[in-house]
């Protein structure tokens, strides 16, 4: 396994007259804070167009009948929809939803607020891109699809490791393939960052979701897209995560620092790219419907060879929280199951180019990562 830096040396030299650069959007307000969850409604205040253009809040149902319901800001015909975090989001999802909303109202919303983990933060941005955009959310799977701009919508994390609450895409699974919807339109307009609302997350999801931030670090850190850009923003949420999940942080002080770690890690793939283990557990995920944080865990364990350091951390952090992960996931499956994994694996180029090179092509093979499935 080479050096990240030497693979960036082989690549071919670039004319960076021709080059064109992303020139992608950022989350334009942020507000942090214990307690600032209490601050939401003079937020969306000047956001209301009138009394019958409502705010739509889609929030994770386990904070039903919990005390956060009763705090969320809803006036005059704002509708609360509470969904299940158990099954990532799909595209029938999103259109059902943007259905029952055009039909309950006579007006567009004035806006969407997503409140709970990368689930709903990335159903909440779907739901405001479809409102304004025609058909089927699945058209839209791809890059810069999206041709007119959302209705304003608000992300609330209450979970962290994604990084969705910064990120331009929605991440659907569609009929044929998952895939985010990626569009100047998808980034939050406003989001709210309250550390408060960590407090109840049970353990092994916390590791499962701060994992994911962890991984894209390493990821981004160590891929040939490298550059200043997405390594201050990655080397700033690694410092974070080892000191969140390696030391003895007060839980208060552990919750903000992950929620600080998940938005620059979320910052650094933005101009960067993950890589083999996000590329893989995408497999196992259309496959077997496995959840991205864990999906991501379980094979990152076995990518030693490709990440030496990150996977020597990893097993550190894993020990320490006695975390144990389900084993035997890919024991029963065909030939053909495999097959269907390694060729949507195989399909996600840019990660793979970005974690072995512009001719990753010969550096990997489908034996490879049948290999790697096996041991999960
Ligand atoms: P999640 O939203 O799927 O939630 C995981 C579990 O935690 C659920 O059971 C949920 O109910 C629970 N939960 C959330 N907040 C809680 C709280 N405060 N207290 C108690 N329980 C709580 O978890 P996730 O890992 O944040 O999100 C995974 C999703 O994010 C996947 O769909 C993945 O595709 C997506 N994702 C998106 C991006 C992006 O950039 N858009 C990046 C990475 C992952
Ligand atoms: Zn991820």
């Amino acid at each position: 396994m080479k050096l990240e830096k030497e693979l960036r040396e082989e690549k071919p030299v670039i004319n960076h007259v021709a080059t064109s650069y992303k020139n992608f959007p950022m989350v334009p307000k942020v507000i942090f804070g214990r307690g600032s969850f209490n601050q939401l409604g003079e937020i969306l205040l000047p956001e209301r167009r009138n009394s019958d253009a409502p705010f739509i809040f889609l929030v994770d149902d386990f904070f039903h009948g919990k005390e956060l319901e009763q705090r969320i800001p809803w006036l005059f015909n704002d509708q609360i929809i509470f969904i299940s975090a158990g099954e990532e989001p799909k595209t029938g999802q999103v259109d059902a939803l943007v259905d029952k909303i055009k039909n309950n109202f006579d007006e567009l919303p004035s806006g969407i607020v997503g409140i709970g983990g990368g689930t709903l933060l990335d159903l909440a941005k779907a739901v405001a891109i479809m409102l304004t955009n025609n058909g089927n959310s699945e058209n839209y799977q791809g890059w810069d699809l999206v041709t007119k701009k959302s209705v304003y919508h608000v992300g609330v994390p209450t979970i962290s490791g994604t990084g969705a609450e910064v990120s331009r895409t929605a991440v659907l699974s569609g009929p044929d393939k998952k895939l985010g919807i990626n569009s100047d339109y998808t980034t939050y307009d406003q989001v709210l960052l309250d550390p408060d609302l960590l407090s109840t997350v049970p353990k092994e999801q916390w590791f499962y979701t701060g994992m994911d931030c962890f991984i894209h670090c390493i990821e981004s850190l160590n891929g040939t897209y490298l550059n200043a850009f997405s390594q201050s923003y990655g080397e700033k949420s690694l410092d974070l995560c080892k000191e969140v999940f390696l030391n003895e942080l007060p839980k208060e002080e552990a919750e903000e620092k992950l929620m600080m770690a998940s938005w620059h890690g979320g910052m650094s793939i933005a101009y960067s790219q993950v890589g083999i283990a996000h590329a893989m557990s995408y497999g196992l995920s259309y496959l077997l419907g496995v959840k991205h944080g864990l999906g991501n865990c379980l094979v990152f364990q076995h990518l030693n060879e490709f990440y030496p350091e990150g996977v020597e951390l990893f097993n550190k952090m894993k020990e320490k929280h006695n975390i144990i992960f389900p084993k035997g996931i890919c024991a029963t499956l065909s030939d053909e199951d495999f097959d269907i994994m390694t060729t949507v694996s195989l399909s996600m180029d840019a990660l793979w180019e970005n974690a072995l090179g512009y001719n990753w092509k010969e550096k990997i093979s489908t034996e490879k990562l049948k290999s790697i499935y096996k041991k999960i």
